[in-house]
């Protein structure tokens, strides 16, 4: 039977073969660290957990389904997917990386990929025209679509045809929307990873991450990989993010409907100079959105008119934590400038827009009046603020 995607969210491919079947309806924690052989040469198919353990195999086949394809790897956060998938190229490879990217990733790619012999070329994706950048050495583009935290739009479609003429990886992080409102493996890319640390685990509990492809060799690479470097993820974690897999589909769906009513308030704010979100039909990459992803998200940038005000919000909100992360089921501000791009040169994350006045809301699932009304009187603390200042003045 085929089954659909919101049914996938909770049985996977339904291939319960590798288990004992006890009737249970929660899959097992095999909180094991190894396997007892039946003779040998012979294997239950499990030896020792760094290689694979019955948990994670699980979790494994449940994004793998999601993402529509072959395979998938899991690891013990985001950066330690992004950091294994780094080891499947050469010391003298280069990849094409757009300039906007997690502030972790950047510093992954240039203090520890670059140590590793490996060269980043890192321009605007969704400006610019990767082909002038491409030499021999050239081996992978590395995109993240909408981008974080400034929320450019690039076409997966036509990065991958790109990538394609050219003999190119493309590489696509898909952390900000998840499986359920976009697929770049359907539209051409080679590999996806993702923080499951976000929308796929979405409890703001528990880190992981994976890498995804249908790429043969691809696969055997990581296979190899995953067992050698040992960053795969431990089976309680892997549990964790299973059952946060379960409610996928109905966080997103609430989280975006959250998100559309606080851009309306954000837009109606005269205290806000511009307002990040794909959704917005006047956004650069609102048409782009509507032809590869199924919905834009619970991700918002927004510009308030001074560093002050900013730094006022961020004090004064009483119900949404200051705290970095994005994609759980509670709503977070971030300030990219301290928090998430912290390690991003200053001419860089100014290049990129990401100036002091820009906060991030990754919507969650409250009640959203409850919310608007908290960033109103966030809003309202700087008024407050003013007055205060204008009558020691006087
Ligand atoms: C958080 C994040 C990562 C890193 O994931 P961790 O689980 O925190 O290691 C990578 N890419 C994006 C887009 C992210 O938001």
């Amino acid at each position: 039977m085929e089954l659909q995607f919101l049914t996938r969210c909770l049985y996977g491919t339904n291939d319960f073969e590798n288990v004992e079947n006890t009737g249970s309806i929660s899959f097992p924690i095999y909180q094991t660290a190894t396997f007892k052989h039946p003779g040998v040469g012979q294997s239950t198919g499990f030896d020792y957990s760094r290689l694979q353990n019955p948990t994670r195999q699980h979790l494994e086949e449940i994004l793998a389904s999601l993402e529509n394809a072959k395979k998938s790897f899991a690891f013990s956060s985001g950066m330690a997917a992004i950091t294994a998938l780094m080891e499947i190229f050469e010391p003298g490879d280069e990849l094409i990386a757009d300039a906007d990217l997690y502030g972790g990733s950047i510093r992954l790619f240039d203090n520890v990929s670059n140590k590793n012999g490996i060269k980043f070329t890192r321009i605007n994706l969704s400006k610019e025209d990767p082909r002038e950048y491409i030499t021999k050495k050239t081996k992978a583009i590395y995109i993240e679509t909408p981008t974080n935290p400034m929320m450019n739009v690039i076409d997966i479609q036509e990065m991958a045809r790109i990538a394609k003429e050219n003999d190119l990886l493309l590489i696509v992080d898909n952390t900000f929307l998840s499986p359920y409102f976009q697929n770049p493996i359907d539209l051409g890319a080679d590999i996806v990873v993702h923080s499951g640390t976000k929308f796929l685990g979405g409890h703001n509990d528990t880190l992981a991450g994976f890498v995804v492809t249908s790429n043969e060799e691809i696969i055997e690479k990581m296979s190899f990989i995953i067992k050698t470097v040992g960053s795969g993820l431990a089976p309680f974690d892997s549990w964790l993010i299973i059952r946060g897999i379960k409610t996928l589909a109905l966080r997103m769906e609430k989280a975006q409907e959250n998100a559309f009513k606080i851009v309306k308030f954000l837009q109606n704010n005269k205290k806000v100079k511009k307002v990040y979100y794909p959704g917005i039909e006047g956004h650069k990459g609102y048409e782009i959105m509507k032809k590869q992803a199924r919905g834009f998200g619970s991700m918002i940038s927004f510009e308030v008119e001074s560093s002050e005000l900013a730094k006022t919000i961020l004090k004064s909100t009483k119900l949404i934590p200051f705290a970095e992360s994005l994609g759980g089921t509670e709503t977070l501000l971030t300030y990219p400038t301290t928090q998430t791009h912290a390690d991003v040169p200053e001419d860089i994350r100014i290049a990129n827009g990401i100036t002091d006045s820009v906060l991030r809301l990754s919507v969650g699932i409250e009640d959203v009046g409850d919310l608007i009304k908290d960033l109103d009187q966030a809003f309202r603390a700087y008024e407050l603020d003013d007055k205060a200042v204008c009558l020691q003045g006087a």
